[in-house]
């Protein structure tokens, strides 16, 4: 023992055994909260940096500002009590002396402190004119042995002292149980990184020898980096094989097309509905059906992903697809994100569908109980062939009699959670009785999620490895590419005189306030002040010169009714100009807006940006995006920010701005912690790591086939109790 442990000046200098009557310390809480429980986690907690503690200076070979671990004796000691008290202690060693200062001190300092006693002392080195200080060092008993290696410095809260968490992560490195999960015969062809063990290579990265290169501890290119890299994507490709093959041997109802020869009455509602829509599918659009059709005629439930650009027309994809599913006399379930959102649909689906004799039922949070009642009724009996809503249908007592289609639309915008939710609230209820008989009756829905935020390539492959995906990417024809500009706040005037020449033109527009995400006051006063402005500002500009223009306002907190009314202003074209908070992201369909402003642009994260400017462009008419930006008090805009209103002008594809995005946020922040659950990647880094992940996905099948034992024992070791997260 080094005694680099024994520090006394960190808050907490109770050993934690003094606590063990009690049922947590707050030390011991607040390693739970970090995810530390397994000796296994505190032994992946990884240092953020690392100090060296190997060497002592003399002081009088130190630099001013340098952090240094001096040997010195005790020469004064005195508590100043004019103004501010504090500890002054001065130590001399030998070469030259310094003050100490301390602020906050216990007794058990001052007398490790007192006069004549040896100390190792660490901290920073000031030197004013009155010679070097030191404010709040670390302070030990001189002379034990020093550290051979660099101590490290864990990612920590304040309730838990790097001192106490060093034994900690040192106690659970040395139980942990480390054996190689990896059969040789599968390792990673690296010449160098071959040779180091997850053991090796862990004690490694928590305690190195201080000859090695930093940098390549800091970039993660050391080879003790690479094993815990490797293992990782191959823990987390094995967990996404895994779901896919528990899902293949679910069993789902199986949905054909039907077309006119096998019914009797009436043509199929698919064969209907194609003949009834007001234009012919694009070929991405049949493709994709095709590829969802083959899905559902098969006796497995389908998990497939339908991405497609803002304004691709994933809809009706959605609408065929519930189509054959109720003419196979099976229920679907439409889920959207917001509640503007799921009424959008509704009137669609309905406008599309109830004339062709489907009954739909509505559920969101909002509704009156009674009605409510009614609409849980029918979706109960069966009646109600299509349920549209929001998370209500997860989070009430909805009982389906047979639901064979689940699909979510913008399901990036679902949190993993209710992902989950969502898929244990499918799961059959009527079928198995309490002993859990009759299992292999148990029929699971298909599932189909949409998205406009496409996945770049290298996330499709690691995080969503187990999901199946069809892609639109072709816009319906006859649409004029929308024309981005970029234009400083300060010229605001020229913008409400482009307002001016759209209302002339009949068209409508909307202005979209950022999200001030610390205040929703704030938010909401800058909407409104700006909905003030523009009512004034546009008085007499109607479509005839002299008319009124109506200005809405749209904002999160309004009361749904409300909400409801202004849209549906909006919608039928009575109302100009729209002035929202971001409510309006996804989905609405205006066709007749041309102009969209989105003020503070700078505010906005990219993929939120597309998605806005997705509301416009939706006819064949020309359509334009302003995107205002302030630089506040700066001189300019910050680097990612200037990256993304760039990437805004140079492209209108989604997965072009998906790439950059990707490129801007890095995966971590792309997918968000929501998106990802728990089990984000800490090690790897996706775009640098492909060699490595495509290691990871060939050896993974291999390691499941012909190791089944050592794959599971991998995959609790890396994901443990999360694994579950990864497979929503
Ligand atoms: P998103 O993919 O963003 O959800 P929507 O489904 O809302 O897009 O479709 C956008 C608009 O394009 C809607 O008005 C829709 O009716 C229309 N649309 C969809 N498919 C076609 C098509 N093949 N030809 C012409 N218009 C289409
Ligand atoms: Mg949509």
């Amino acid at each position: 023992m080094n005694g680099q442990n024994r520090s006394m000046t960190e808050p907490d200098v109770n050993p934690p055994a003094r606590q063990a009557a009690k049922p947590l310390s707050g030390p011991q809480k607040a390693l739970h909260k970090l995810g530390l429980v397994r000796d296994i986690d505190l032994a992946l907690h990884l240092p953020l940096r690392y100090e060296d503690e190997t060497r002592i200076t003399r002081l009088a070979d130190a630099r001013e500002g340098e952090v240094v671990q001096i040997e010195a004796t005790v020469r004064a000691s005195e508590v100043k009590l004019g103004g501010r008290r504090q500890l002054l202690v001065t130590v001399d060693d030998g070469t030259d002396s310094c003050v100490l200062r301390f602020f906050t001190f216990y007794p058990a300092l001052q007398k490790s402190l007192a006069v004549g006693h040896a100390v190792r002392l660490r901290g920073e080195l000031k030197g004013g004119f009155m010679g070097w200080t030191m404010m709040h060092p670390s302070v030990q008993a001189s002379g034990g042995a020093l550290p051979t290696a660099l101590t490290p410095v864990y990612p920590t809260v304040a309730a838990l002292p790097q001192v106490y968490l060093r034994k900690a992560v040192a106690g659970g490195l040395a139980r942990a149980e480390l054996a190689q999960t990896i059969p040789p015969e599968l390792e990673y062809e690296n010449g160098q990184y071959r040779t180091w063990n997850l053991r090796e290579a862990l004690s490694f990265l928590h305690h190195p020898t201080p000859q090695v290169a930093l940098a390549t501890l800091e970039d993660h290119s050391h080879p003790a980096w690479q094993r815990l890299k490797c293992e990782e994507l191959l823990a987390q490709q094995l967990t996404q094989l895994q779901a896919k093959r528990e899902r293949d041997r679910l069993r789902a109802p199986v949905l054909l097309a039907q077309t006119q020869t096998q019914t009797h009455a009436h043509a199929p509602l698919h064969e209907q509905l194609l003949a009834k829509l007001p234009f012919a599918l694009t070929g991405a659009q049949r493709r994709v059906c095709a590829e969802i059709g083959r899905d559902l005629a098969r006796p497995v439930p389908m998990h497939r992903l339908l991405q497609g650009d803002v304004g691709s027309g994933k809809t009706v994809v959605a609408a065929l697809a519930a189509t054959i599913c109720m003419d196979a006399r099976w229920q679907c379930a439409l889920m959207a994100p917001t509640e503007i959102l799921a009424e959008q649909h509704f009137r669609k689906l309905i406008g599309w569908l109830e004339p062709l004799g489907v009954k739909t039922a509505w559920l969101t949070g909002s509704q009156k109980t009674k009605e409510r009642r009614e609409m849980l009724a029918l979706i109960a009996s069966g009646e109600a062939g299509l349920v549209v809503g929001t998370h209500a249908i997860i989070q009430d007592k909805v009982v389906f009699k047979n639901l064979a289609l689940a699909i979510i639309d913008e399901q990036h915008r679902f949190g993993v959670a209710q992902r989950l939710a969502l898929r244990n609230k499918l799961a059959p209820q009527n079928e198995v009785d309490d002993a859990g008989n009759d299992a292999e009756t148990v029929l699971e829905p298909h599932l189909l999620m949409m998205t406009a935020t496409p996945i770049p390539r290298t996330l499709a492959m690691s995080y969503y490895a187990d999901l199946d995906v069809s892609t639109i990417d072709e816009l319906p024809p006859g649409r004029t590419p929308i024309i981005t500009k970029v234009v400083n706040d300060a010229r605001r005037d020229e913008v409400i005189e482009r307002i001016r020449a759209q209302l002339h033109q009949g068209r409508q527009v909307y202005w979209v306030c950022p999200l001030i995400e610390e205040s929703e006051a704030l938010d909401l006063s800058n909407a409104t002040e700006t909905h003030a402005h523009l009512s004034t500002a546009l008085q007499g500009s109607g479509e005839s010169g002299g008319s009124p223009v109506l200005v809405g306002l749209l904002h999160s907190r309004m009361p749904v009714a409300e909400k409801k009314a202004v849209m549906d202003l909006f919608i039928s074209g009575q109302m100009g100009v729209l002035v929202s908070t971001t409510v309006i992201e996804v989905g609405v369909d205006v066709p007749n807006a041309g102009l969209m402003v989105i003020e503070h642009a700078e505010r906005f994260g990219l993929s939120q940006l597309h998605q806005l400017r997705g509301r416009v462009g939706r006819g064949a008419a020309a359509s334009a995006c302003v995107l205002l930006y302030s630089t506040g008090e700066a001189p300019r805009l910050s680097e990612t920010a200037r990256a993304r209103l760039k990437a805004m002008m140079d492209t209108n594809d989604g997965f072009e701005i998906a790439r950059r995005d990707l490129e801007i946020r890095g995966p971590g922040e792309f997918l968000g912690a929501r998106q990802s659950g728990a089990a984000m990647l800490r090690f790897a880094d996706l775009l640098t790591d492909t060699a490595l992940l495509d290691w990871a996905r060939q050896a993974a099948p291999i390691m499941l086939d012909r190791y089944p034992a050592l794959a599971e024992k991998h995959v609790q070791r890396w994901l443990g109790g999360k694994a579950q997260y990864l497979k929503a």
